[in-house]
């Protein structure tokens, strides 16, 4: 019997080791302007019952804006504005969650994000948190939540990040800057309402933007692409090309911004960012410079490795009389800047992609380091 069995294993084919990761997508979206009108009317059938409020996560531009007073309060809902003026954290988390679960007695039936990456970025978190036990730190890396998430939907104020259709929660940690990935960290629903980005600041319209541009031109020319990818980042560089280099109106503008920054976010869903993001991600765990302001610093000095991105993020800088801080990490020690390059080259995914596997032998400390100092 037993020697039948080993010969019937040994007739079936052998299976493939690879591994193919199941993408979960927003299941619901909504686009358009004036679509942000419609949000009391999607909640509605998400509402558990009175008791369970629907809590808005609020960006604090907003505050007294237009924007609060149509944000669709009933029973007991509860808006509370959270500054975006640091990236978010563990802890600023744990706080929310903590401060939800003293404020009521039953679970909310949902949470909403309205702002940029850092609000959308907190809700995902909090949706998670509320349902899985411990710290948000807990949960940084792949495929560690345990519980399905509270329902959460996204609206973006600001275009560029992805944070809307992504499966990561990018957060800064006691030990890292490192996302919670996971199948339950996507958004149940998004709202896309262009007109809610009309009073966004031009300077931060070109960082966030840039992400997204950043995004697809690390994709594009990265060692992991696929069809999945190249589909999704070739239309957003398309759309940004349009919107930084071309003639449109600014409500064509920001309608095509919000789905670049939809096609930038599915475009590394299948594949990974690169050189900018990894070096990024080092400034921001030991300057706290912002997600989209870091790339575009490391990405100016990135010619070697993405000559034609490099010149067409050159000319839309120019064409937009951006001007970027200098002397960032000048003032820097050398144990901080070994920080920044540990943090940077411990994203091995990242450099696998940009650089191929043997990317070891084509970056070093050394390098990195001088590319940081003329930042
Ligand atoms: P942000 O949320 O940090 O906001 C940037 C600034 O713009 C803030 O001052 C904010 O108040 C302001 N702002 C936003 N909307 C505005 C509006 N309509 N009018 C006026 N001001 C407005 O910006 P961001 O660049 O979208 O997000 C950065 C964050 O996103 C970082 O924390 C980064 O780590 C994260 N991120 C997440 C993902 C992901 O997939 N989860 C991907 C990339 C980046
Ligand atoms: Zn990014």
């Amino acid at each position: 019997m037993e020697s039948k069995l080993y010969q019937n294993t040994k007739k079936t084919p052998p299976r493939s080791s690879k591994k193919f990761m199941n993408f979960p997508m927003v299941p619901r979206v909504v686009f358009g302007k004036g679509s942000f009108n419609q949000l009391g009317d999607i909640l509605m059938p998400k509402r558990v019952h009175s008791e369970a409020p629907f809590i808005f996560l609020v960006d604090d531009v907003f505050e007294n804006s237009g924007l609060e007073r149509k944000i669709p309060l009933i029973f007991n809902d509860q808006i509370i504005f959270v500054s975006a003026e640091e990236e978010p954290k563990t802890y600023q988390v744990d706080a929310l969650v903590n401060k939800i679960k003293k404020d009521f007695s039953e679970p909310p039936s949902g949470i909403v994000g309205i702002g940029g990456g850092t609000l959308l970025d907190l809700a995902k978190a909090v949706s998670i948190l509320l349902t899985n036990s411990g710290c948000a730190a807990d949960y940084q890396g792949w495929d560690l939540v345990g519980k399905p998430s509270i329902y959460h939907v996204g609206i973006p104020t600001i275009s560029g990040t992805g944070a809307e259709v992504s499966r990561t929660t990018v957060l800064l940690g006691p030990e890292r800057k490192l996302g919670i990935n996971s199948d339950y960290t996507t958004f149940d629903q998004v709202v896309l309402d262009p007109e809610l980005l009309n009073n966004v600041p031009k300077d931060q319209w070109f960082y966030t933007g840039m992400d997204c541009f950043i995004h697809c031109i690390e994709s594009l020319n990265g060692t992991y692409l696929n069809a999945f990818s190249q589909s999704y980042g070739e239309k957003a560089l398309e759309l940004c090309k349009e919107v930084y280099l071309g003639d449109l109106s600014e409500s064509e503008s920001r309608e095509k911004l919000m789905m670049a920054s939809w096609h930038g976010g599915m475009s590394i869903a299948y594949s990974q960012v690169g050189v900018a993001h990894a070096m990024s991600y080092g400034l921001g765990f030991v300057l706290g410079v912002k997600h989209g302001m870091g790339n575009c610093l490391v990405f100016q000095h990135l010619s070697e490795f993405y000559p034609e991105g490099v010149c067409l993020f050159n000319r839309m800088k120019e064409k937009h009389g951006i001007e970027f801080p200098t002397g960032v990490c000048a003032g820097l020690t050398d144990a901080e800047l070994d920080t920044m390059i540990s943090i940077a080259l411990s994203l091995e995914p990242l450099w696998e992609n940009a650089l191929g596997k043997n990317w070891k032998n084509i970056i070093t400390p050394g390098k990195l380091k001088a590319i940081y100092k003329k930042i």
